[in-house]
């Protein structure tokens, strides 16, 4: 059993696609373990995407982060970090496979609908960023 961190970017809260999206997690076998909608400040924003702050994207990329409501989940279930990726897609929509929420709600490689850690290690650091331990409840 594992836990990732899922993020329902700006351009899919504001298109409505929110059930969509959350759907599809449930479909696939992936449990709700802490959920909430919210805004995100610059700094909360960058603090999160740290990694990337020499890329030349990086302003935009929070940018874009802050510029609506996210949905920031912790998704439990089998192999949650990868069937996460897996359900997401390519970070190009262009390059997503068909049926994935990428292909399906991205509208270009910035707006590109969801975030999902990429290790469990990067997992655990990204719960512990946006959840207190009592927020994050196992439902297996
Ligand atoms: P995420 O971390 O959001 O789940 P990812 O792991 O598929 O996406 P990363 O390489 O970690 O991709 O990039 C983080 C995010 O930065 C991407 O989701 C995308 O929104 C943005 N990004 C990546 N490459 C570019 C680019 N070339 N131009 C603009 N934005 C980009
Ligand atoms: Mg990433």
């Amino acid at each position: 059993m594992e836990r990732t961190l899922s993020i329902i970017k700006p351009n899919a809260t504001i298109d409505n696609n929110i059930g969509n999206i959350i759907k599809k997690f449930e479909d696939e076998g992936l449990r709700i373990a802490a959920c909430k909608l919210t805004v995100l400040s610059k700094e909360k924003a960058e603090g999160f995407y740290i990694e990337h702050k020499e890329r030349p994207f990086f302003g935009e990329l929070v940018s874009f982060m802050t510029s609506g409501p996210v949905v920031i989940m912790a998704l439990e279930g089998e192999n949650a970090v990868d069937k996460n990726r897996q359900i997401m897609g390519a970070t190009n929509p262009a390059e997503a496979a068909e049926g994935t929420l990428r292909k399906l709600y991205a509208k270009s490689i910035g707006e590109n609908a969801v975030h999902g850690s990429d290790s469990l290690q990067s997992a655990e650091r990204e719960i512990n960023y946006f959840f207190d331990k009592n927020e994050v409840i196992s439902r297996f």
